[in-house]
């Protein structure tokens, strides 16, 4: 009856394992934990099947063909869950040929002194019936001990390892709690089994067909965020930003290619492998590129050093504090970026700006100007004039036009007579003392507006000195001009428009006197020529 309720337990966990083995098969590509699965299940199914078998054979010799078999399986199993702690550690592991060697020595010993056994009975005894049903399981050799002590130190190795990894990525106390839950039923069983000396049925397998389902479990677990951590890899990788990660002794952690690069264009002559060293062993004391001791006030920081180690490369750097678990602080995260070309651009584009402003002050203060004389046009001394009359003080406008211009046109030409208006233009804007303005009112008459009690003076001294100019007009030919000129004084409140009015007339007095000389308005008296 216990037989054939084991023989059914058994034939079950042998069907629930190979269920799981090609579940873990078919997604072998996701993660290595899959195919460690797999293959751990493959033992599991063949060793609970040939138990199975053990149970209803009651023949020795046949039963040292199964028990050989087995024994197959159980190394599988062993070789399984040590490989499932590899593959947990890192999703694309593979064994190397190295590792697929050294495993299989101990399988293939096991094997040969199991099949050899019935000339040296130094791995079985012999076999022994466990008084249920007449079912016999052999007595353990020495070898047989050697194999498990073996077993139990693999499984051993294999088990602190997934400690050691949970409790990287979840709490210390958990991960050991589930691992050794995992293991428990197999561990247990065996260990009763190895016990009683040969008195039971070997029960390991079953117990490790509980833990079969929760190992599948924990590898879907660990590999559910299955395309997010490789990715981030590649993104880490592929990104153009330096970035490295120091931990709170700034020493480097991790560092992408793009900061290695960046390292060396530095400091070419640093290590190898700059994993564990800080930056300032890299870079000297004073470099921007060490979290510093003021990082730790703030989380984050952003700071752009020109010229950074005299390498001509403008960086911006930006360091971020990570956190880890209890919001302690574990390092700083270095994202640094190389901002020479964006700099530069923009130093030009300043620069562009600048000319740009240059030529609009330019444009704004030619459309001010006239373009022939240089001096400010009529626009501006309106405007000027507008605020002068606002101002405190004696002030006069002077309206100045040259005598008998259009002969100097007809005579010498049109370009003689520029040349004349432009030399009359330096000499008027010559006398012109600052704050007071001088401007080309129209064709040959020009505009002064002038401050102080000595207009009439200053202007007349003025058409002494043109009228005593000789002016250069080309081909060895000099003309001298003279002009006349109406002088108003401001006495009132004026306007513009009234005191140029007023100068006007004053003009076209000097022009009937005679020209030559100047009119003060309203006094419409002529100097006498000095
Ligand atoms: P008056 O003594 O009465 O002022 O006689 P005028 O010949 O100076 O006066 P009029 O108004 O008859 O002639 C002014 C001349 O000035 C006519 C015009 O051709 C000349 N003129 C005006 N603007 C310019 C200029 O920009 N360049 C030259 N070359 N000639 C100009
Ligand atoms: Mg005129
Ligand atoms: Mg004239």
């Amino acid at each position: 009856m216990i037989t054939i309720v084991l023989c059914v337990l058994f034939l079950a966990a042998s069907v629930v394992s190979t269920a799981i083995a090609a579940v873990s098969w078919r997604r072998r590509s996701r993660a290595a934990g899959f195919g460690a699965t797999a293959f751990l299940n493959v033992g599991l199914a063949g060793w609970s099947a040939t138990d199975a078998a053990e149970m209803l054979v009651r023949d020795p010799g046949l039963l040292q063909l199964t028990t050989t078999v087995s024994f197959v399986f159980v190394c599988a199993v062993v070789v399984g869950w040590l490989v499932l702690s590899y593959a947990l550690a890192d999703r694309a592991w593979h064994p190397t040929r190295r590792f697929v060697v050294l495993l299989a020595i101990e399988p293939v010993l096991c094997v040969t002194a199991m099949a050899t056994n019935p000339w040296h009975h130094l791995f079985f005894g012999g076999f022994r019936d466990t008084g249920f049903d007449g079912g016999l399981v052999p007595v353990y050799g020495p070898l047989f001990w050697a194999h498990s002590a073996y077993s139990y130190a693999v499984l051993g190795f294999a088990f602190v390892r997934v400690v050691r990894l949970w409790s990287i990525t979840s709490s210390r106390y958990r991960a050991a709690a589930f691992a050794v839950l995992i293991s428990l039923p197999s561990a247990l069983l065996n260990m009763v089994v190895l016990s009683l000396h040969g008195r039971l049925t070997d029960l390991t397998a079953l117990g490790f067909v509980i833990t079969a389902p929760l190992m599948y479990w924990m590898v879907v677990r660990e590999s559910m965020p299955a395309q997010a951590p490789v990715a981030h890899r590649r993104v880490f990788e592929k990104i153009s930003d330096a970035v490295a990660v120091v931990g709170r002794d700034g020493r480097i952690l991790d560092i992408n290619p793009a900061g290695e690069g960046l390292l060396r264009l530095l400091s070419p002559d640093m290590p190898a492998d700059v994993i564990g060293h800080t930056m300032a062993d890299i870079l000297g004391p004073d470099t921007p590129l060490m979290p510093g001791r003021d990082l730790l006030v703030g989380d984050d920081r952003e700071r752009t050093v020109e010229n950074a180690h005299e390498s001509g490369l403008d960086l911006d750097i930006r360091m971020s504090r990570l956190y880890g678990r209890g919001d302690r602080c574990v390092g700083w995260a270095i994202v640094t970026r190389d901002v020479t070309d964006l700099n530069r651009q923009r130093r030009e584009l300043e620069r562009q700006l600048q000319t740009i402003e240059l030529l609009r002050a330019d444009l704004a203060e030619q459309a001010l100007r006239d373009h022939l004389t240089g001096l400010h046009n009529r626009r501006h001394l309106m405007s000027g004039l507008t605020r002068a009359v606002t101002g405190a003080g004696p002030l006069s406008v002077a309206l100045i036009d040259i005598d008998h211009f259009k002969n100097i046109n007809d005579r010498y030409g049109h370009a003689a007579g520029d040349t004349v208006l432009i030399r009359v233009a330096t000499l008027l804007a010559g006398a012109a003392r600052p704050g007071e303005l001088c401007a080309r009112y129209g064709g040959e008459e020009f505009v002064l507006v002038l401050t102080g009690d000595d207009a009439p003076a200053r202007v007349d001294a003025l058409r002494a000195r043109v009228a005593g100019t000789p002016i250069d007009v080309g081909d060895g030919r000099t003309v001298t001009v003279t002009f006349s000129a109406g002088l108003a004084a401001r006495t009132g409140p004026e306007t513009p428009e009234v005191l140029l009015e007023i100068a006007d007339t004053a003009l076209y007095a000097a022009k009937h006197a005679g020209r030559d000389r100047i009119v003060l308005a309203p006094d419409p008296l002529a100097l006498p020529k000095s």
